[in-house]
């Protein structure tokens, strides 16, 4: 196994027993490595925007606890906040309960290959295991969410069908990383909340959402250890089951490569809350290189 001495990066053992068993690797993710950079930069100037609106907020309790009947006003403020937190509260309770009654939660021996992989993921990324969903929707579509304090991923079967048609089961490990990558990162903790009131500069926020997709697209490369996992199940996304297999890779990033210096594709990408499937194509090769992930064959 090659371990960088800079960072302790461990490359992917393919061979290795993985926790949980099956194909995947057994090195822990490094996510400071895995992270992408302009996740980082982006988050940087999403507070710089979000800055403003949290002293503006402070300044203006303070106006309001000066005035007359200040306390009063400075009451009805919290409770309002309080009303507006419960709120929250019950609109994850609801989507809870809708997940766990109308979506399978995979387990041991409900779908164990997609727990073994959910097993492995979590444990070489350093989360505790979230529960897995799988629910009906054409959408080709998966999430993760925190629902009533638990961690949650939904795979929708738009997705998973078409993953298992048009490629191999195991790219459904694809899937399953990216979401768990969004767990991992921090991205649905309190800390990232914290820069949300910086999104009324709209292409920041969208800068900052497309940059966390692409970390999660690395970190998902990093579960799989496998960049032809990573791609087949981006392609499918992409084109489909049923063209999938016949895609050739290579001349899609090639496309990319020759209409991304274009203006409206740069106009297009400012307001894009994801970042564009070629466009992803060609970060998982590279990311392949730089985290020094195996093509297999
Ligand atoms: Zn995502």
């Amino acid at each position: 196994m090659d371990t960088c001495t800079g960072c302790g990066w461990r490359a992917p053992d393919l061979h290795g027993s993985a926790a949980g068993g099956g194909r995947w690797p057994s090195a822990t993710i490094p996510l400071h490595r895995v992270r992408d950079r302009g996740e980082v930069t982006s988050a940087i100037w999403l507070g710089v925007f979000a800055a403003p609106v949290w002293i503006a907020l402070l300044a203006y309790v303070v106006l309001m606890l000066r005035m007359p009947r200040g306390g009063l006003m400075a009451t009805a403020f919290l409770v309002a906040i309080g009303f507006a937190v419960l709120a929250r509260m019950a609109v994850e309770a609801f989507i809870h309960a809708f997940v766990k009654t109308n979506g399978v939660r995979v387990s041991e021996t409900q779908y164990p290959d997609l727990h073994a992989a959910a097993e492995n993921f979590s444990s070489r990324l350093g989360i505790r295991q979230p529960d897995v969903y799988v629910m009906q929707s054409s959408l080709w579509n998966a999430f993760a969410a925190k629902l009533a304090g638990r961690r949650v991923v939904v795979l929708l079967s738009g997705a998973v069908d078409s993953v298992i048609r048009g490629g191999r089961r195991e790219d459904l490990g694809f899937l399953l990383g990216h979401e768990l990558g969004h767990h991992a990162l921090g991205h649905l903790d309190w800390a990232q909340r914290l820069l949300a009131p910086g999104s009324w500069f709209v292409p920041v926020a969208f800068w900052h959402r497309r940059r966390m997709e692409l970390s999660c697209d690395r970190v998902a490369l990093a579960c799989a250890g496998d960049l032809e996992v990573a791609t087949r199940a981006v392609v499918n996304m992409t084109v489909g089951s049923c063209l999938a297999a016949e895609t050739d890779v290579g001349e899609a990033i090639r496309q990319w490569e020759q209409h991304r210096g274009e203006f409206f594709v740069k106009y297009r990408t400012v307001y894009s809350l994801h970042p564009h499937h070629l466009w992803r194509l060609a970060e998982l090769k590279q990311a392949a290189i730089e985290l020094d992930v195996a093509f297999r064959r």
